[in-house]
């Protein structure tokens, strides 16, 4: 079972394979494996003390940043997620960065940026789309037209309380007009903005 795993240099954590989204590009659709891990894929959930054990054995110091993503999502292990920042913050300095669809308030039910105070350092925020319309096309979200707003809630909120909030786009299934539009939401929602290049098998 791959728990930890190296991509780019960073320390990746893959806490869980759950997600409210389906979206079109998403690699779990694609393929098994990212960076030095074969399979993503994860037989049963780590408990949160097998997640640490295995974060500790690696060499913190080698590594620019840790990172939560996976093959899911990871607010949908929020808690855990939380408690592992506070672990590792008691015995590194290593950046921390999560990787989320932004959903973590609909998946949670309740306003959860405030939790992340002084637990991360980065956010990194997947936008994909301008409208809630097309993200429903595009990410096919279980919470449907919802999805969007609370996105743009979540980033505004997370802004406050983690130093760096980055909004994301895959450039696949979006217009250059589109793009824009998505641009100016991050903006207004007060993160930065990236265009990511889609990853073909
Ligand atoms: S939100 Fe992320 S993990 Fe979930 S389906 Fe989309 S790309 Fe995949």
């Amino acid at each position: 079972m791959t728990i930890t795993y190296v991509y780019q240099g960073k320390l990746y954590v893959n806490l869980t394979n759950r997600c409210p989204n389906a979206c079109d590009f998403c690699l779990r659709t694609h393929g098994d494996g990212v960076g030095d891990a074969d399979s993503l894929w994860l037989p049963q959930e780590p408990s949160r003390e097998e997640i640490l054990n295995d974060i500790l054995r690696r060499n913190l110091t080698q590594f620019p940043q840790l990172v939560f993503c996976g093959y899911g999502e990871p607010t949908c292990r929020l808690e855990d997620m939380l408690w592992l920042c506070a672990k590792i913050r008691a015995v590194s300095d290593i950046s921390i960065r999560v990787n989320t669809n932004g959903l973590s308030d609909l998946i949670n039910g309740r306003t959860t940026a405030p939790e992340f105070d002084g637990l991360v350092d980065v956010v990194s925020i997947s936008l994909n789309a301008p409208t809630p319309e097309r993200y429903d096309e595009i990410c096919h979200s279980q919470f449907g037209l919802q999805a969007l707003p609370a996105i743009l809630r979540f980033t505004r909120a997370v802004s406050f309380f983690v130093p760096q909030v980055v909004m994301s786009v895959v450039d696949r299934d979006l217009s250059e007009l589109e793009i824009k539009e998505c641009e100016r939401l991050c903006l207004s929602a007060g993160a930065k903005f990236r265009v990511r290049h889609y990853i073909e098998d």
